[in-house]
C-alpha cells in the first residue's frame, strides 16, 4: 500500500479509528514511542483504553527526571498494561562517561549529538526495528521544522510510516484533553516545563518562547534534533 492510498483510508476518521486501521493494516507492526510528555500521554489513554493492539515503548535514557518516572509509574497503576522500556548499551555509557565524563554534552554539538546517539537513538532503533509504522506526539505548532511535516508521512531511510495523531492540536486542546480525562501527566508542565527529555539538557520556557526552546538551549535552534 502506498503513502496516498493509506491517507484516503484514513481521511476523515478519528484518531482512534485511525489507529485501529493502522493496527489491522500492519498487524503486531506499529510501535507508538513515549516520553511521558502530555501529547505522548494522551495516546497512550487512546491506545490503552481503545485495546489497540499497538505496542508502547520507551526509551530509558539513564538521565530522565524523577518526574518522568513518576508518571511512568502512575500510568502503568492507571491501565494496568505494559510499557515496553529500553535502554541503552551499557558498555557504551560506561566509555562514554569514562572518557568524556557525565556532562560531555555540554560540549559541544557533535558531544552532545554523540550521547543522544548512544542513549537516545541507538536504543530507539532498537525499539523500531521491524516495525511498520512509528506512532509518535509531534504536533505542527511545535517549530517551523514540525509545521512543515505531514501527519502521516512515509520515512524511505527507516521503510516505516510515521503517524503524529496529535498532529493539529493546539497545546491548549492538549491541556484541556488531558484535564477532562484525567490523564496522568508530568507536573513539570505545570511549572513552564513545555517539551520534556533528559533533566540536564532541559529547562522551562518563558512565556513567548517557542515549545521547543527548553531542549538544548545552550545550542542554536537550527541544531535542535537527535
Ligand atoms: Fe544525552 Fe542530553 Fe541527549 Fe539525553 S538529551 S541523550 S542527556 S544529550
Amino acid at each position: 500500500m502506498d503513502l496516498n492510498e493509506l491517507k484516503e483510508r484514513l481521511e476523515g476518521k478519528t484518531i482512534e479509528e485511525s489507529m485501529a486501521i493502522l493496527t489491522n493494516l500492519f498487524p503486531e507492526k506499529v510501535i507508538f514511542t513515549t516520553s511521558f510528555g502530555m501529547e505522548d500521554q494522551i495516546i497512550t489513554q487512546k491506545i490503552f483504553t481503545n485495546n489497540l493492539n499497538i505496542k508502547v515503548a520507551t526509551i530509558d535514557t539513564g538521565r530522565l527526571f524523577s518526574e518522568a518516572h513518576e508518571v511512568f509509574y502512575q500510568t502503568l497503576f492507571r491501565f494496568g498494561k505494559t510499557i515496553h522500556t529500553y535502554f541503552p548499551d551499557y558498555q557504551s555509557v560506561e566509555k562514554l562517561v569514562t572518557e568524556k565524563g557525565p556532562y560531555s554534552f555540554f560540549g559541544s554539538v557533535e558531544d552532545r549529538k554523540e550521547c543522544c546517539r548512544i542513549r537516545k537513538r541507538v536504543p530507539l532503533e532498537r525499539a523500531l526495528q521491524g516495525m511498520q509504522v512509528w506512532i509518535s506526539g509531534i504536533r505542527a505548532e511545535q517549530s517551523d521544522v514540525r509545521s512543515q511535516m505531514q501527519q502521516l508521512e512515509y520515512d524511505e531511510h527507516k521503510k516505516l510510516y510515521k503517524y503524529y495523531p496529535l498532529f493539529n492540536w493546539t497545546y491548549q486542546e492538549v491541556r484541556q484533553y488531558a484535564k477532562d480525562k484525567y490523564v496522568p501527566y508530568n507536573i513539570l508542565h505545570d511549572k513552564g516545563f513545555i517539551s520534556i527529555g533528559c533533566q540536564p539538557c532541559t529547562r522551562a520556557i518563558q512565556p513567548g518562547e517557542n515549545f521547543l526552546a527548553g531542549r538544548w538551549w545552550w545550542e542554536n535552534e537550527g541544531c535542535k534534533d537527535c
